[in-house]
């Protein structure tokens, strides 16, 4: 037996521990070791019952994530026959009993499924959450659950692939017995006493294989999988590992526990080998990876951030003061007018009553998050401020004038952080004595709710400040992404792109619904003249007013959005925009915009025709990969995946196409960079293609093998 797995023993009964720091994942070597574990029980006479359980804080929290990049590459063979030691355990002569604090998710939980009875403490969890990485169980646990837990539940936890608490896994049958106490000490003793229960009540081993009870007919399993199928079509459009899930839970209700496992492991070879399944492990990784920046070492020492406050209680200052409350940071929220200032805290308290009438959390936690958040009018209480963001209207003189102010008032050693979406951080530092604490802290609408935390680095700022930024995105349940300064930093300055060939297409002859329902259909939450709408087209008209002294002469520009500004149509808000909204807010398509679009398409001269969904999709996804690779090479972004995770976290694209770099991984950049070179010979000067792209596409690489490199 390896380190991995020891076999100790308590008595009559046999300890196998599972030592695979951090989480005892299921890596080569684990099934082996529990393997050899159970054989040396079966043999030894003195042993009368075995029990498995984690070293650390859990038990085996899943499979070995790297482990299936290896077998797809075809770097790794199939390991061992992972099914077969699962039989081996159920086939024990033995009683065992599988021992749960932590997590028994994915692998993990399969493992424990074979075993004869299941104990957990409270603050255990299982789970199926396979999905989550565009796969399925693979070892079993699609034909072992729905008969300890029973269909629905079985095709609900591995659909959804979300996880149970301890107390609903008892009441579901998954496990068999909750114990007192809260860690593995108190577990090991709990799941002795539980076996030496059953030994004096002579139980013998119970297969779960063999428990079909649950396992209901074709009358009443129909509705639960049609339902399930329903709900995982809306919950997870476009995804197939959801639907593949149910596909495998269905056969171990019509097949035997043999040809199920078959069933599944077909399934599941296909999840494995697919896009989705690779892009969703590549999100994996990359959540992980953007955390890493080359030139701030970990061990940076950090700025200790025990109080906040915000300048502005608008849109973006209240939901960022709700983050600090949330994450238990005392915050300070400063107004100029009593009326604004009022109006703030009223949205807040307005979106923390929605949260506890919705059961997320209790009326305590909320009066708790009230409390953190102190509205004010002065400039009182910012000296002791760890950190200031500023979250005024997007206007340079403003944004200076408050910065200046900051400087004489916030402590040496405080973060002075700007929320501007489009403006120079570095200008605004300037204002300071201090550019080296000033950094751009990038949240999006709501700042409350939307995951992605662009944390832009002034020329100046110093390590110290972003290395505390990136672990104060964390804390605030976010995920920061380091990227450069420059006008709309990395999602905002490709949005642009997709937007802009959004309106050209339908100056060139598609219907705004057609481009949005192409998009749609691609994966995006919403088509990109929806967003506009849903956001105010008004917000860019008035941009573009201020900089139209910027623009270059003769270079195409959408044409429509303004004149529908223009018009009033400033979206959602005025009840019209690129659609009509009825009273519900559904989008109606409108013969008004149709005839705006052709009159000022025939007024530029652009030749109206059909366009396909294919070029709806290359236009704007080429649009965003070729600003992409400029990004890149300027150093903007620290590599591709920190983009990608830009667009899953903060524009709502895909998680299952693994982000626009990866999707144009998936495409092949030699064709991606074909198509711009086309639609720069046919559009001109805006699709000059990016130096990078045209580099990779000739020397037939990825933007992932590029992200190796660097
Ligand atoms: P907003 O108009 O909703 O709020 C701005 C608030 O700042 C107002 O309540 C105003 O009274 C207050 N304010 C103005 N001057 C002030 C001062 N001197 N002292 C204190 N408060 C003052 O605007 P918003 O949408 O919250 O945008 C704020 C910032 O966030 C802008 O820089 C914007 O570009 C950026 N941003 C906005 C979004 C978005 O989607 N709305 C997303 C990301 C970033």
């Amino acid at each position: 037996m390896s380190d991995l797995v020891t076999l100790t023993r308590d008595g009559e009964i046999g300890i196998i521990t599972v030592n695979n720091p951090p989480v005892n994942a299921l890596s080569p070597g684990v099934p082996e070791g529990i393997s050899a574990a159970i054989e040396e029980v079966t043999k030894d006479d003195s042993i009368k019952g075995a029990i498995l359980i984690g070293s650390g804080q859990t038990f085996i929290a899943g499979a070995d994530i790297k482990e299936f990049g290896k077998v797809t590459s075809g770097e790794r063979k199939e390991g061992i026959d992972f099914l077969g030691v699962l039989l081996a355990i159920e086939d024990c002569s033995k009683p065992v009993v599988a021992a749960i604090h932590g997590t028994a998710f994915g692998g993990g939980l399969e493992v424990a499924m074979a075993f004869h009875y299941r104990v957990a403490i409270a603050s255990a969890q299982v789970g199926q959450p396979e999905v989550k990485l565009g796969l399925i169980p693979g070892a079993a646990g699609t034909q072992r659950l729905p008969r300890l837990a029973g269909v629905a539940k079985a095709v609900q936890m591995c659909a959804d692939g979300n996880p149970v608490k301890a107390s609903e896994a008892l009441a579901a049958g998954i496990i068999d017995a909750v114990v007192d106490g809260v860690d593995a000490a108190a577990l090991q003793q709990g799941a002795v006493e539980f076996l030496r229960g059953k030994l004096a009540a002579g139980e013998k081993p119970r297969k779960t294989r063999e428990r079909n009870e649950k396992l209901g007919d074709e009358a009443s399993n129909g509705p639960i999988f049609a339902a399930a199928r329903e709900m995982a079509k809306k919950a997870a459009r476009g995804m197939m590992a959801p639907q593949a899930a149910i596909d495998a839970v269905e056969a171990a209700t019509r097949l035997s526990f043999a040809e199920g496992c078959a069933r599944e492991a077909e399934l599941f070879k296909q999840c494995l080998f697919s896009d989705q399944s690779k892009a969703l492990i590549h999100v994996f990784f990359g959540e992980r990876e953007v955390s890493k920046i080359p030139d701030v070492p970990k061990d940076t020492p950090l700025i200790d951030i025990k109080s906040a406050a915000i300048v502005g209680a608008g849109t973006m200052g209240g939901g960022i003061a709700m983050n600090y409350a949330n994450a238990g940071i005392p915050v300070l929220l400063k107004e100029t007018t009593q009326e604004a200032l009022d109006k703030g805290m009223a949205t807040i308290r307005r979106n923390y009553e929605n949260s506890v009438k919705k059961g997320r959390f209790s009326q305590e936690v909320m009066d708790k998050r009230m409390a953190l958040i102190t509205p004010t009018l002065s400039w009182a209480g910012f000296e002791t401020a760890d950190i200031v963001t500023e979250a005024v209207f997007e206007g340079m003189a403003l944004k200076k004038e408050i910065f200046a102010e900051l400087d004489r008032i916030c402590k040496p050693g405080a973060i002075l952080a700007s929320n501007t979406s489009t403006l120079d951080v570095d200008e605004i530092a300037s204002a300071t004595s201090r550019p080296e604490y000033v950094i751009g802290h990038h949240y999006f609408s709501p700042a409350n709710v939307m995951r992605l935390l662009e944390i832009v680095r002034g020329k100046a700022t110093n390590k110290q400040v972003i290395a505390t930024s990136m672990a104060l995105a964390r804390r605030l349940k976010k995920i920061g992404v380091l990227v450069g300064n420059c006008y709309g930093f990395v999602g905002n300055r490709m949005l642009h792109q997709y937007g802009r060939e959004a309106q050209f297409l339908v100056e060139e002859g598609a219907k705004p619904q057609e481009v949005d329902a192409a998009l749609y259909k691609f994966g995006m939450a919403m088509g990109p003249l929806a967003v506009g709408d849903l956001a105010g087209l008004d917000v860019g008209w008035r941009i573009r007013k201020e900089h139209a002294h910027l623009e270059k002469p003769g270079v195409r520009k959408p044409l429509v959005a303004d004149q529908l500004c223009e018009r009033g149509r400033y979206g959602q808000k005025t009840g019209a925009g690129w659609y009509r909204y009825d009273e519900n807010r559904k989008p109606i398509p409108d013969a008004e915009v149709d005839q705006l679009i052709e009159e000022l398409a025939a007024q530029a001269g652009i030749r109206r025709r059909t366009i396909t969904e294919e070029e709806i999709i290359e236009r704007t996804q080429y649009a965003l990969i070729n600003e992409g690779a400029k990004i890149l090479e300027e150093g903007i972004a620290l590599r591709a995946v920190d983009i990608d995770i830009v667009y899953l976290n903060g524009y709502g694209y895909p998680a299952w196409r693994g982000g626009p770099m990866w999707y144009a991984d998936t495409v092949g950049l030699k064709k991606v960079y074909d198509r711009v070179c086309r639609f720069h010979e046919e559009h001109g000067e805006l699709w000059t293609p990016a130096p990078l792209l045209r580099r990779l596409a000739e020397e037939g690489k990825s933007f992932a093998q590029y992200d190796k490199k660097s």
